[in-house]
């Protein structure tokens, strides 16, 4: 009889009862046909002992030493050493943690098996809680005959249980494919694909990857171009393209309000605009008129610079909505940026007889209270806010259109329920997401295949380019002494103030030390601070005041990344640069550069200055193109950092990278779309190989 290994559960496996189960069904890993997809992270080497006198920092390597001396020490942090040798040199193993019958273990000398990442410490190299084991005298070393791999895994599952279970699973696979019907593990690309490729078999490429051949270096594996990775990857790759094509598929056959421009508004708006659009700009807004007017929901992402004045876009794309009585919501990554667009909408629109409404989740009790009803009753016309606006409370009566505003900061699956919220009588709303993070075209191939793109390539006339240097904070007393000149010239400054991965507190303490400094330096300077931990209103008005000329000096968090607008500001000085990514420097400096007169940017660094830090920031002095910027970014930092969809698990990948296996892509496009056209039944089984449970269509 012919057995499927999607049909054997985990159960099956020998250790695997009813808790272990629970937790490999967390990792999506239900049955042996799982196991077999769930890829090694990467490798460890413990095929050989390495002497101890040729440890090299950095190595991850297997000694075998003896224990000389064992020492628990107050230094600050509890904590136990332990020194060992093997008569090529010595080594301190250290803990933090450990209990008294560890310690007992580790008497002067015992003989250990360690294995651990080599680092310089204090009194020479140390490993850091290595794996170890005791031995006796005669035992043979447990050395591996090939490179161990590592899975992904859960709280409460040992890596060591895991590489036995998919051992097992193996094993199974082995025992089935004696049987020659067997299809336990069917291949889903079509021959005529994988001819053209020089890659291994499916087959022999998983065999391959969970338990290697003992002549691959480790050094081969981690540069990810063998054969056999490459086969997954391809794979890996084509199910992601096929699964954005179909969300892109599905959504089209929704249907949305037909909303056809009548000029009523959108003509006396242009008419009272201090400026006239630039031809990028009309481009656009006829691309978007052509969704809206279809019938068919529209998903259209905008990717403009900072600056390319992406607003209007979205202003005119409002008021087809609002000319045909339909509703309009404008969603924005943070309250500062929603307040801004706020003000801009209600400058734009209130003269034009149009209700423009603020909503954000702080907002409590009456002010809430009446926002939602005139959202409820139709009376909103825009309703502008941050993610609060798709919060259970909140009903629109009559929701045609839906933009997001900086959009790298929302997921594929919030961008869906975003839809589905507005959904009513059968009519999907429209959605326009705009982004000023350009997005390198390779990731938008695989990342943002599910949205059509418009590009807004020009920047209003009369912009000069922002002169940016490098200057060490050494330096500071210059820069100060600039700022006063600068500001007696009638112009303002900002000041940014950096500190990544660390607390908002941190950063905000950073920022008014900094004001602190400031203030003493340039008592004649009016100077004020903004920061991520001030209320919504303390932010505002200081926003305002700056808005007004009220402040010359304006100390920030990098709350003020984006779509600040205040065009007398012509000077920007950021501190501690080097902490920030290329794609978010250049959004901060996009604020300069907004108005008439030269403009600067100052990036400040603490010296010394790494090599590749040196490198990053001379990308920005040298260049203002921020698809160029992206794409150095992107070469350095890699797709999700870029994105900063790291955290909502977009892109995730099991061995594919975007950045290493961008020369596939232009093939996996190619092979996805004919196994669309040519073996429409292989894509839901590769979509739920590669992609499992991860996505639901029926929120679509
Ligand atoms: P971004 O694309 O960064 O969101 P904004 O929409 O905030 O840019 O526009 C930046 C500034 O440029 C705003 O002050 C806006 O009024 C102005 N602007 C937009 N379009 C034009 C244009 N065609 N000509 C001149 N200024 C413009
Ligand atoms: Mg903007």
């Amino acid at each position: 009889m012919r057995e499927d290994l999607s049909a054997l559960p985990v159960s099956t496996l020998r250790g695997v009862g009813a808790k272990i189960a629970e937790k490999l069904s967390k990792l999506g890993l239900n049955s042996l046909y799982d196991l077999l997809f769930h890829l090694p992270l990467r490798y460890e080497d413990r095929t050989c002992v390495v002497p101890v006198g040729s440890l090299v920092s950095g190595q991850k390597a297997l000694v075998d030493v003896r224990v000389e001396l064992t020492d628990v020490l107050f230094r600050g942090r509890r904590s136990m050493s332990c020194r060992v040798s093997d008569g090529s040199g010595f080594l301190t193993l250290r803990f933090f943690h450990f209990s008294a019958s560890q310690r007992k273990g580790l008497e002067r000398g015992q003989r250990l098996c360690c294995f651990g990442e080599v680092r310089a410490g204090s009194s020479g190299y140390e490993m850091i809680h290595p794996e170890y084991q005791q031995l006796d005298e005669e035992a043979v070393l447990p050395v591996e005959g090939a490179l161990t791999p590592i899975y992904p895994l859960t709280e409460g599952l040992q890596q060591r249980s895991l590489r036995k279970l998919v051992g097992q699973a193996l094993v199974k696979w082995n025992e089935l494919e004696g049987d020659a019907t067997d299809k336990s593990l069917p291949e889903l690309i079509p021959q005529v694909v994988l001819d053209r490729e020089n890659f291994s078999t499916l087959d022999e490429s998983l065999k391959f990857l969970h338990s290697p051949p003992s002549d691959i270096s480790i050094e081969r594996f981690e540069a990810g171009r063998l054969p056999q990775q490459q086969r997954l990857v391809f794979e890996e790759l084509i199910a992601h393209h096929l699964s954005l094509s179909r969300l892109r598929h599905l959504a089209r056959l929704q249907n949305a309000p037909t909303l056809k421009p009548t000029n009523r508004l959108s003509a006396l708006f242009v008419r009272r605009l201090s400026f006239s659009l630039t031809s990028a700009q009309q481009r656009v807004i006829s691309e978007v008129s052509g969704n809206l007017a279809s019938g068919r929901p529209m998903m259209r992402l905008v990717q403009g610079d900072v600056g390319s004045g992406k607003t209007v876009v979205a202003a005119m794309a409002a008021l087809s909505a609002l000319e045909n009585g339909y509703q309009v919501a404008l969603m924005a990554p943070t309250e500062l940026l929603a307040e801004q667009h706020y003000q801009n909408f209600l400058n734009w629109f209130e003269p034009l007889g149009q209700r423009v409404v603020f909503l954000t989740g702080r907002q409590k009790g009456k002010a809430r209270k009446e926002a939602l009803e005139m959202i409820g009753n139709g009376q909103a016309g825009v309703v502008i806010g941050t993610h609060a606006l798709f919060q259970e409370s909140v009903e629109f009566s009559k929701l045609g259109l839906v933009i997001i505003d900086e959009q790298h900061r929302f997921g594929v699956h919030q961008r869906l329920a975003l839809r589905d919220k507005g959904k009513k009588n059968g009519l999907q709303p429209h959605q326009l997401v705009m982004t000023a993070t350009p997005i390198p075209r390779t990731l938008a191939m695989m990342s943002y295949a599910d949205l059509d793109l418009s590009v807004i390539d020009e920047l209003p006339p009369g912009r000069t380019p922002v002169v940016t240097s490098v200057v060490s904070s050494e330096r500071r007393g210059e820069v100060v002494e600039r700022i006063q000149g600068w500001v007696e010239s009638g112009r303002q400054v900002y000041w940014v103030c950096t500190l990544i991965e660390e607390s908002e507190l941190l950063q905000c303490e950073a920022a008014e030390e900094s004001e602190k400094m400031l203030k003493a330096a340039l008592p004649g300077v009016r100077i004020a601070l903004v920061h991520g931990r001030m209320k919504p209103d303390e932010k505002n008005s200081v926003m305002q005041l700056f808005k007004a000329r009220k402040i010359d000096l304006l100390v920030a968090t990098t709350v003020i990344e984006v779509g600040v607008d205040v065009p007398n500001a012509g000077l920007m000085v950021i501190e501690n640069a080097e902490r920030l990514g290329l794609s978010q420097l250049h959004q901060l400096r996009g604020r300069v550069g907004r108005g008439v007169g030269d403009s600067y940017c100052l990036l400040m660094y603490r010296a010394p200055l790494s090599e590749t830090a040196n490198y990053r920031l001379s990308i920005l002095r040298r260049s203002a193109d921020g698809f160029y910027i992206a794409e150095q970014d992107l070469k350095l930092r890699g797709p999700g950092e870029v994105l900063g969809t790291r955290q909502t698990g977009q892109l995730q990948f099991r061995i594919a990278d975007l950045v290493r296996d961008e020369a596939l892509l232009p093939a996996v496009v190619e092979a996805a779309e004919l196994i669309q056209r040519d073996y429409p039944e292989q894509v839901q089984p590769l979509i739920q190989r590669w992609l499992g449970k991860a996505v639901n269509y029926g929120e679509v």
